[in-house]
């Protein structure tokens, strides 16, 4: 490692989320993704480009990379890019956050790249309120995913549901349900204004962490807390005699940029130092140059110096929504 990536607060860089595509195959109410059936557009980055982003990073000290989209799955090229961070750059922790819809098939060669973790978005535990959440998904293609996913050892598997008022707040007892008897966590995420919804809809949609968490402890009584990292961004409990664990990420009523250890590219190069702050850093000509490396160290150390201490979450209109800044 030759400088690791230092904020001006102080804060170290050691992760970091690569879009690899902006398409996806669901159309979920809080995103806003190309549709599936569209092309990358020009500009995508290449497995050339990860290639050069995975050695700036390493350089820089970065221990995990998580690959997301869009949806990640769509991309045919995603085993290669887990290939060279696991294999080639000998990254310490390698995930990848999916839908799941298309795992089953795809799990063996993710696997065999060295894939180390999955994160599942599950917004609903029923059928019919699944595929209204998805704009049209089939989860029994998750179940199949999730369950080859447990069989290959990527455990825990850890489920994540955006509570959205009307949408699928009444998902909050079936997911619970799934912890019962499977070590699955189960993690409620505060929906952020990331998709340019009108700010007062937003307010009447948005649930609060607390508000999930008492309705939930309304029907099973209070949650037993779990031992949690504190560095990681869900507060862990458990409903007592559950074999798994409910997880709380309030980004919004309780956000924790100041244990912010990230960094995002998006899928048409960009670096992203916060989630929540629209000023992103192009990589492209640094990644089109000669010799690439030494600009695209620059750019990521320039990206990390401009990191704000904390991201904004009220309503604003953002340059993007989430489709191409990469869950
Ligand atoms: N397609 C993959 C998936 O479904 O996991 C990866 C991309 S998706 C953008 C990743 C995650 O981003 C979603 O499951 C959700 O957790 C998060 N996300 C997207 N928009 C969000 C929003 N407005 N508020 C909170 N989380 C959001």
């Amino acid at each position: 490692m030759s400088k690791p990536l230092v904020d001006q607060h102080g804060r170290v860089v050691r992760d970091l989320r690569i879009s690899v595509t902006p398409r996806c195959n669901y159309a979920c109410f809080y995103c806003d993704p190309l549709g599936e059936g569209a092309k990358d557009p020009i500009g995508t980055i290449s497995v050339e480009d990860v290639d050069v982003i995975l050695t700036a990073a390493v350089e820089l000290g970065i221990e995990s990379v998580r690959f997301t989209g869009g949806e990640p799955l769509l991309r045919k090229e995603l085993p290669e890019m887990i290939r060279l961070a696991k294999k080639k750059h000998a990254i310490e922790d390698v995930a990848v956050t999916t839908n799941a819809s298309l795992l089953a098939r795809r799990l063996p060669d993710l696997f065999d790249a060295g894939l180390d973790r999955i994160n599942v978005s599950l917004d609903a535990a029923d059928a019919e309120a699944f595929r209204e959440a998805t704009g049209g998904g089939t989860i029994q293609q998750v179940w199949d995913g999730i369950h080859a996913a447990e069989e290959a050892g990527l455990t825990p598997i850890k489920l994540n549901a955006v509570v959205v008022r009307g949408i699928n707040d009444d998902q909050l007892l079936p997911l619970a349900e799934l912890t019962r008897d499977r070590a699955w966590h189960v993690r409620y995420i505060e929906y952020m204004h990331l998709n340019n919804a009108e700010p007062e809809a937003y307010r009447e949609r948005f649930v609060s962490g607390a508000e999930s968490r008492e309705r939930i402890e309304t029907v099973y009584g209070s949650l037993e807390p779990v031992e949690t990292d504190p560095s990681a961004p869900a507060r862990l409990f458990r409903v007592p005699g559950f074999a798994g664990a409910l997880g709380f990420i309030d980004p919004v009523s309780n956000p924790f940029c100041g244990a912010c250890s990230r960094m995002r590219v998006t899928s048409d190069a960009k670096l992203r130092p916060c989630l929540l702050t629209d000023r992103e850093y192009s990589m492209r000509e640094a990644l089109n140059a000669d010799d690439p490396l030494p600009a695209v160290i620059d750019a990521f150390l320039v990206a990390a110096h401009r990191k704000v201490a904390s991201g904004i979450t009220s309503p604003v209109t953002r340059d993007r929504t989430m489709v191409a800044i990469g869950g």
